[in-house]
């Protein structure tokens, strides 16, 4: 049976251990922007071989998954070791008919010949999707995201996520930290843990015994990051719920383990809304939390999502949402206007609030949320943090702090030091800051 739907991708994957990364990054990025891979050529749309040219025989086994992938596919993107010289000119001459070909380590060129190709048609969840509607830019190669489950066994009333990807899935533990480390051979200094819920991890599997290294360890949130704490880069959590055993990771944020960065979707303040979005943490729990991962690790860096002028959420509501944040203090706040999506079960709540209304409290719930914000970065002034940079060009360089995920946080400006390069990591003083960036020198 053929599959139907868009943005499917075969991917072959020929080599080495260095191959084998560069695959991954690429398939991570593609899964991140919503392509599917699927396992046969039929099905697929495009497919991605990744070559070998290390000795004859491996070139050979190139040239023919090239060939059988075009005479069983037609459509056909090259990349990997064959991808240079006279090797990617002898692919040109016996295949012509490849759309594209690239060296070794060439994702950015890979991901966008498949947008180029495959044009995306994403269906967006805005309340719940890992990325903006846009997308993110390419993965710079000092940062990668790290997938480590797919599907959601919750049923968030505005979100169509368990609708399109299915129940919890999550990754075999070895899998998962295979890919990090090799993530981190290549190159990369900081991984950025993504799922739809992180804290769910392993459930599904109730919580199985896997292998990494030959060492037993059990596929569950706890061993993940204490693992991923191992590898020496920067770990940084998100999508993480507010449940009590998320309290066992905060002592590794306190031991300097993993980053002392918690991204905790809210979504609201009120117990009533919260019931009627169906979310699996209540209000006050949330804020006993809080309190106590600040407890444990008083410099953790919290990060959140809210949706305002959900259905039925009154003026009481929205004021209980005002409260939970004054007594919250979140360091870094998304908000969003509530807006149907298509086949949400929302779309049926009665008692929907007016545009106007939905726009007067947003932005009456932004200019609280600044004052804190800005409150929190003026608190850093004067301190020595850790950056890592991000790019560097004539002015100075840019980094991010372990406060700021990139994309989604706030950058630190280290004003004419051009002497660094992506990926270096710096200390360095915080002199000023205004409601989202730091700049230090
Ligand atoms: S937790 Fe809720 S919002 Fe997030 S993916 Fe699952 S159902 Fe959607």
């Amino acid at each position: 049976m053929t599959k139907s739907g868009n943005n499917r991708v075969g991917f072959v994957s020929l080599g080495c251990p260095k191959a084998l990364v560069d695959s991954e990054r690429i398939l991570t990025q593609l899964k991140i922007d919503g392509y599917d891979i699927v396992p046969s050529y039929e099905d697929a749309q495009i497919v991605v071989v990744n070559t070998c040219g290390f000795i004859d025989s491996a070139k050979q086994e190139s040239l023919d998954a090239i060939g059988e992938a075009i005479s069983e596919n037609g459509r056909v993107i090259v990349t990997g070791c064959m991808g240079k010289g006279d090797d990617a000119r002898a692919i040109m001459d016996l295949h012509p008919k490849v759309l594209s070909v690239t060296g070794p380590a060439a994702y950015e060129e890979v991901v966008s010949a498949v947008h180029q190709y495959v044009p995306h048609t994403p269906v967006h969840d805005p309340f719940a999707d890992l990325v903006p509607p846009q997308g993110i830019k390419l993965t710079p190669r000092h940062y990668a995201y790290l997938k480590i489950s797919e599907g959601c066994n919750h049923r968030c009333s505005f979100c169509i996520i368990p609708a399109m990807r299915g129940d919890l899935v999550s990754r075999p533990i070895g899998d998962v930290m295979d890919e990090a480390e090799r993530l981190v051979q290549a190159g990369v200094r900081e991984l950025l843990v993504i799922s739809q819920d992180t804290s769910a991890y392993g459930i599904d599997t109730k919580f199985r015994t896997g292998f990494w290294n030959g060492r037993p360890m059990k596929t569950r949130m706890q061993d993940l990051c204490e693992a991923l704490g191992e590898l020496g880069v920067w770990v940084r959590l998100h999508y993480v719920y507010p449940y009590p055993h998320v309290d066992n990771v905060i002592p590794l944020m306190a031991d300097g383990k993993i980053l002392p960065y918690l991204d905790v979707p809210l979504q609201h303040g009120s117990p009533e809304i919260l019931k009627l979005m169906k979310r699996p943490a209540a209000a006050e729990k949330s804020l006993e939390r809080i309190r106590r991962w600040r407890e444990i690790c008083p410099d953790i860096t919290l990060r959140s999502t809210f949706i305002v002028g959900f259905p039925g959420e009154t003026e009481r509501d929205f004021e209980q949402l005002l409260d939970f944040m004054q007594e919250a203090q979140l360091d870094r706040v998304g908000c969003f206007q509530y807006s149907p999506v298509k086949g949400a079960a929302a779309n049926e709540l009665p008692d929907p609030v007016p545009e106007a209304l939905k726009q007067e409290r947003w932005e009456r719930f932004m200019a609280l949320q600044q004052d804190i914000s800005a409150a929190r970065l003026q608190a850093k002034i004067g301190r020595t943090i850790e950056i890592l940079i991000d790019s560097v060009d004539e002015q100075g360089a840019i980094g991010r702090s372990s406060a700021d995920a990139p994309e989604i946080d706030g950058k630190v400006y280290l004003d004419g030091i051009t002497d660094l390069n992506p990926g270096d990591l710096v200390e360095a003083e915080v002199t000023h800051a205004d409601e989202y960036d730091l700049w230090a020198g």
